[in-house]
């Protein structure tokens, strides 16, 4: 199949679909055309899913890694707390990957934009020696309402989204499912908000830095079904919500679980059992 070919199966795939009302012009013209709703904020993200780096070609079907591939950033754009207006997906790949991979890679994709409602409103194709996807995520918040890292202050109780552990306990071959709904429902009750895309250990203490404070894990945590106290502490990949809220409002928090608490201190220390944690996460640059 030729890149014009591709290019026309993917916009037919894409155009039986309805799109998001923001998106004016998709694919096909040499930009997208956005018209953002009055009093919004855009929020932008852009992700790699690399073969052999973040998927294997034995273990992870096409539309298993078109899925895992869009999943990253929309779990970007559930913890800004922002709705999904568009996306961008670039694939470049090895010549003999045939037809059907691509297929199957843009039907996962698509897929999971049809579950949030996220337009896909263009990309590039190119040739690799292995699989590079890269997908970049538009979302829109109230104006002001996105939530940020930086927010925690001293007091502020720390929550999780769902088990941890689980996409290392089963060798990251489960699809991730991003926490939209949850990210919206805290806009104005999140004090912070991240995702968890490298491990508890190293994500808060990303918080924590932003926000220029230490954290205290005490709650029990929500361990995975079969994964080890250290895959839930460390282990990357779950793309659950990491959040901080004031204790006053912990009531209104529903289907999370409260594992800590905000501390003033030596910004980015993560005390567990009362113990300093050495973050233990996914570092790309370790
Ligand atoms: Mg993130």
């Amino acid at each position: 199949m030729r890149e014009f070919d591709v290019i026309r199966r993917i916009a037919s795939l894409a155009a039986q679909r309805k799109s998001h009302p923001a998106l004016i012009t998709g694919i096909g013209d040499d930009c997208a055309v956005i018209q953002p709703a009055a009093r919004t904020d855009l929020v932008f993200t852009t992700d790699f899913l690399i073969e052999d780096r973040h998927f294997k070609h034995e273990t992870h079907t096409a539309r298993a890694v078109g899925h895992k591939a869009l999943a990253r950033s929309l779990s970007d754009l559930a913890a800004m707390g922002a709705e999904p207006v568009f996306c961008l997906v670039s694939v470049a790949l090895p010549p003999h990957r045939t037809s059907r991979w691509i297929d199957g890679f843009y039907r996962g994709v698509l897929a999971l934009a049809d579950q949030h409602r996220i337009s896909l409103a263009g990309g590039d194709l190119s040739q690799a020696d292995r699989v590079i996807a890269d997908v970049m995520c538009c979302g829109s918040v109230p104006r002001g309402k996105a939530l940020l890292r930086s927010g925690a202050k001293p007091g502020d109780r720390i929550f999780v989204t769902g088990k941890l552990g689980r996409a290392a306990a089963s060798n990251w071959r489960v699809k991730p499912v991003p926490r939209l709904e949850t990210g919206i429902s805290l806009r104005g009750l999140a004090t912070a908000a991240m995702d968890l895309s490298d491990g508890l250990s190293l994500d808060l203490r990303r918080l924590c830095l932003a926000s220029g404070v230490s954290a205290s894990l005490t709650g029990k945590l929500p361990i995975a079904s079969g994964a080890t106290l250290d895959q839930a502490l460390h282990g990357g990949e779950d793309y659950e919500l990491l959040f901080t809220a004031r204790s006053s409002t912990r009531k209104r928090i529903a289907g999370s679980t409260e594992v800590g608490v905000i501390q003033s201190g030596e910004p980015g220390l993560i005390l567990f059992e009362g113990k300093p944690l050495l973050p233990g996460g996914f570092d790309h640059f370790a």
